[in-house]
């Protein structure tokens, strides 16, 4: 899908077990900017490198002319791909630090994140090249700039990029969506991380890792609505919490889902994992104000 003459997205289904034999369809975007060289922003998962690689191929370039690989954060779905990426066009792969144990240790993740199919998402452990920190630019060439964003609160070192002169927001899965299923380690750095990004100004597009482009006012709309997320569930766990405050963990991320109309297939590690982040600041009302 073009987004721009030189930013296209890639869109790559996958399937997240969930136990009991049973899988949720979910899908992540990849981006490849179009400069001197080419820029991909994630690699999708496990075995993504021939549908980035046709791309490339129809726009009328090598995928040897990838020379770069940046990654948002090192969940499966977005730094599962990347083994294959840097092995066939031998690019530089560029990561936050406090992201890169995962990415260069996939057994490391697995311990500390468990994923029930992580070793079908991801091809493997790679070797991070090129450490980012908030602030820093990276030359595309071809006057096209990119700007790297820390944004903790999905995952430790996950980021987020902005392209310009477009003006273009490489959100990742920093801002969650009403509806959501929720997925971060902390929550005041979700909320913290936001408020950053909507105090970037002349940001023109959203690019997020699972929804279409976004443009215009609907691109600082939908981060005050990710926001509004973020204490409408809170005020759902301390509801919840004030009414069972017995109940197991399983048992009351099991009620706040149902509170959700959220399936209980998704009653799994990883989300408990971030109502657990509500529950450690349970004290606190108002996240937001
Ligand atoms: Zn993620």
């Amino acid at each position: 899908m073009e987004v721009a003459k030189e930013v296209h997205a890639v869109k790559i289904p996958f399937k997240l077990a969930v136990g009991s034999g049973k899988t949720l369809e979910r899908f992540v975007y990849a981006y490849i900017i179009y400069g001197r060289k080419i820029c991909l922003v994630d690699s999708g998962v496990s075995s993504s490198f021939g549908v980035i690689a046709d791309h490339v191929r129809q726009m009328g370039r090598d995928p040897r002319d990838i020379n770069r690989l940046v990654l948002t954060h090192a969940h499966p779905d977005h730094m599962g791909g990347a083994r294959t990426v840097q092995k066939e066009t031998g690019c530089q792969v560029a990561a936050h630090a406090l992201d890169k144990p995962w990415i260069e240790d996939v057994d490391l993740q697995y311990r500390q994140r468990p994923i029930l199919n992580l070793y079908s998402l991801v091809e493997g452990s790679l070797k991070v090249d090129q450490d980012l920190r908030d602030g820093d630019t990276l030359d595309l060439g071809e006057g096209l700039l990119l700007r790297v964003i820390h944004t903790p609160g999905h995952s430790k070192g996950s980021i987020c990029l902005v392209l310009e002169p477009n003006g273009m927001l490489f959100s990742a899965d920093a801002i969650p969506m009403r509806g959501a299923v929720p997925i971060y380690d902390d929550v005041l750095s979700s909320i913290n991380s936001i408020r950053r990004l909507k105090a970037w100004k002349g940001l023109k597009t959203l690019l997020a890792s699972w929804d279409e482009p976004r443009h215009g006012e609907k691109v600082y709309s939908l981060m005050e609505e990710g926001l509004l997320h973020f204490q409408q569930l809170h005020d759902l766990v301390r509801r919840i919490k004030a009414e069972s405050p017995d109940a197991d963990l399983t048992a009351f991320a099991s009620r706040v889902l149902n509170a959700m109309n959220l399936p209980q297939t998704a009653l799994i590690p990883i989300v408990i994992r971030s109502l657990e982040a509500h529950l450690r600041v349970a004290d606190r009302e108002n996240l937001i104000a």
